[in-house]
C-alpha cells in the first residue's frame, strides 16, 4: 500500500498508529471526497490483529503514563494543543476534503477548538480534586485513578472535533487509548498522531487503528484488557457495542442519535427564530443535535414560515471550500440515499415538500422542508442526518411540550420565546440533554453533554468526563492512635 497520500498540500500517513509506530496492512479501503466523489487515498484496513496489536500497546504504555505526574501530563497535552494551533490550516483543509463540512467553520471554529479541547481538559486536570472530609475523626480521601486503555470510537460528520473531546480527557486522566476514526473520514487522526508525537507523548499512548466497524469494532470493543470504550454514533451500532462489552462489563460513554425539536412561540422573536431554524441546517444536516423538528405555534406558522422559506432560498450550497458556501455536500452516495428514501416515503405518505425534497447534481441534498407529516410518521421519528426538517404547529403549551417529547430520543431542544417563565416551566418539562433557550449550539466544555432516551448513555464533559474515564477510590485513614475495639 502507498503509505503517504497527498491531500490539499499536506501529506497524511495512511497507516495505523500502534505503539509509536506505522503498521500497514495487507489490505486497503478507498476513502473519497464528498466534495467530487473522487479518491482520495487507499487507507489501512484494519482486522482484529490490528486491534489486538492496538490494545496491547496501549496496556503495555499504560503504567507509566498513569504515573506521570499530572503537571507533566498537562505539559504534554498543552503541548499537543499548540501543534494543532500550527497546524489548523492543514487540518481544516484535510478534514474539509475528507467529510466535506465548511472550510470556514474548520479553519475559524473547529479546529481551535479541537485545541482548546486539550488546553481545557489538561487545565481541569490541575484542579481536579474532591474536598477531604472527616468521619468520626477518620479521614476520607478521593482519588481519581486512572482506568487504563480506552477505546474511543468516533463518526464522520465531526470527525477530529468528537474524537478530541474523548481523547483529550482519557490522556489527562492518565489513561492509554486507542481511537478507531470513522472509514469515511479516517485522515484527521492520522494527522493527530504526527502531532502527539511530537509533542511528545511516549509511544503507545495514542494509538489510531484505521478500517471498517464491523471488522475492527469487535476485537477492539470485547477485549478483556479495555477498561472504557467512549462511542459516539448511530443507535444501531451502539447496541451492537453493548452487547460486545457485555461479557467484561466494560463501562461505557454512548452519545447517539437525535430528533431533537424547535419550538417557537407565538411570543417569540419570529427573526430570531427564523434564524434559529435556518441553522438547522448546518453541516448539510449532518448534526446529531439538530433541532429537526420545527415546531410552531399556530397563530405565526404562516409568518414563520414564509420568511424561513425566504432565508432558505438565499443559501448558498457548493463549494465547501469557497468562503461564500453556507451548505456542503453529504458525506456519501448510501447517505444521499438514505435521505432520499426518507423525504420519498414522506412524500408519498402525504407529506409536502414546501422547499427542497430532492438532490442536486453531485453529492447534495437540497435544503427541505416538509409539512403535513403526521406525528408518528417515520420522518418526524427517525433521524434522517441530512438537511431536512419538518414542520408541525401546535395549538398552546401542553401540546407543544407532548410533540416535542413524542420520540424515543432527548438528545437537545431549543425554545423560541419572549417569556422567560414559559421557558423554566417548557425546560423543566422537556426530555434533553441540553436546552437552548433563544440561541442554539452554544456550548462550554464544563458543561455536561450528552443525550437522554436512545441519544445516549452519560455525560462529556468537565467533571463528568473525568468520573467516566477514571476509577474513583475512597480512603478512609484512622487518626493516629486509634483503635477498633
Ligand atoms: P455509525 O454508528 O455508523 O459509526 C460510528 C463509528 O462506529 C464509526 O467509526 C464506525 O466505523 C464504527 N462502527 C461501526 N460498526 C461498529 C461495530 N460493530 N463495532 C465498533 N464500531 C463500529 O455512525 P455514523 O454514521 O458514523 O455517525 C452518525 C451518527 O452519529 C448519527 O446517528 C449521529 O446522530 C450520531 N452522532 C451523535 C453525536 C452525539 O454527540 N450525540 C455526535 C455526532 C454524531
Amino acid at each position: 500500500m502507498t503509505e503517504k497520500i497527498v491531500v490539499s498540500g499536506v501529506s497524511v500517513d495512511t497507516r495505523h498508529w500502534i505503539g509509536g509506530r506505522r503498521v500497514a496492512s495487507a489490505e486497503t479501503f478507498t476513502d473519497s471526497s464528498p466534495i467530487d466523489g473522487q479518491p482520495i487515498g487507499e487507507i489501512a484496513r484494519g482486522g482484529p490483529p490490528e486491534a489486538a496489536a492496538a490494545v496491547a500497546a496501549a496496556r503495555d504504555a499504560f503504567p507509566s503514563w498513569a504515573a506521570t505526574p499530572r503537571a507533566e501530563r498537562a505539559r504534554i497535552l498543552h503541548a499537543i494543543a499548540d501543534g494543532v494551533d500550527k497546524r489548523v490550516e492543514e487540518l481544516a483543509i484535510v478534514e474539509t476534503t475528507d467529510n466535506g463540512a465548511l472550510l470556514r467553520s474548520h479553519r475559524h471554529g473547529v479546529m481551535p477548538r479541537v485545541a482548546h479541547n486539550f488546553r481545557f481538559f489538561a487545565d481541569w486536570l490541575l484542579r481536579l480534586d474532591h474536598e477531604d472530609f472527616d468521619t468520626r475523626g477518620h479521614r476520607n480521601h478521593v482519588s481519581w485513578d486512572p482506568a487504563g486503555p480506552c477505546v474511543l470510537i468516533t463518526p464522520w460528520n465531526a470527525p477530529l472535533m468528537l474524537a478530541t473531546w474523548k481523547v483529550a480527557p482519557a490522556l489527562a486522566a492518565g489513561n492509554t487509548v486507542v481511537l478507531k476514526p470513522a472509514e469515511w473520514s479516517p485522515l484527521t487522526a492520522s494527522l493527530l498522531a504526527d502531532i502527539a508525537a511530537e509533542a511528545g507523548l511516549p509511544a503507545g499512548v495514542f494509538n489510531v487503528v484505521q478500517g471498517y466497524g464491523a471488522e475492527v469494532g469487535d476485537a477492539l470493543t470485547s477485549h478483556p484488557d479495555v477498561r472504557r470504550i467512549s462511542f459516539t454514533g448511530s443507535v444501531p451500532t451502539a447496541s451492537r457495542i453493548a452487547a460486545s462489552a457485555a461479557a467484561n462489563l466494560t463501562p461505557l460513554s454512548l452519545e447517539l442519535g437525535g430528533k431533537s425539536p424547535l419550538l417557537v412561540f407565538a411570543d417569540a422573536d419570529l427573526e430570531l427564530a427564523v434564524d434559529l431554524a435556518v441553522e438547522q441546517y448546518d453541516n448539510a444536516g449532518q448534526v446529531c443535535l439538530a433541532g429537526t423538528r420545527l415546531l410552531v405555534e399556530e397563530s405565526v406558522a404562516e409568518e414563520f414560515t414564509r420568511r424561513f422559506v425566504a432565508r432558505a432560498d438565499a443559501l448558498r450550497q457548493g463549494d465547501p471550500r469557497d468562503e461564500a458556501t453556507d451548505i456542503g455536500p453529504n458525506i456519501h452516495p448510501r447517505q444521499l440515499e438514505k435521505i432520499d428514501g426518507f423525504v420519498r416515503r414522506a412524500v408519498d405518505a402525504g407529506a409536502r415538500a414546501v422547499i427542497g425534497g430532492h438532490r442536486r447534481d453531485g453529492q447534495f441534498y437540497a435544503p427541505t422542508l416538509l409539512t403535513d407529516v403526521a406525528q408518528d410518521s417515520e420522518v418526524v421519528q427517525e433521524e434522517v442526518f441530512g438537511p431536512v426538517l419538518t414542520l408541525q404547529t401546535f395549538a398552546d403549551e401542553d401540546e407543544a411540550v407532548r410533540l416535542a417529547n413524542d420520540t424515543r430520543f432527548g438528545l437537545a431542544a431549543t425554545l423560541a420565546t419572549g417569556d422567560p417563565e414559559r421557558a423554566e416551566r417548557v425546560t423543566a418539562a422537556l426530555v434533553a440533554g441540553t436546552v437552548w433557550v433563544n440561541c442554539f449550539f452554544v456550548r462550554d466544555l464544563q458543561a455536561p453533554f450528552g443525550g437522554s432516551r436512545l441519544s445516549g448513555v452519560g455525560r462529556e464533559g468537565g467533571t463528568w468526563s473525568f468520573d467516566f474515564y477514571c476509577d474513583l477510590k475512597n480512603t478512609v485513614t484512622a487518626p493516629k492512635g486509634w483503635k477498633d475495639h
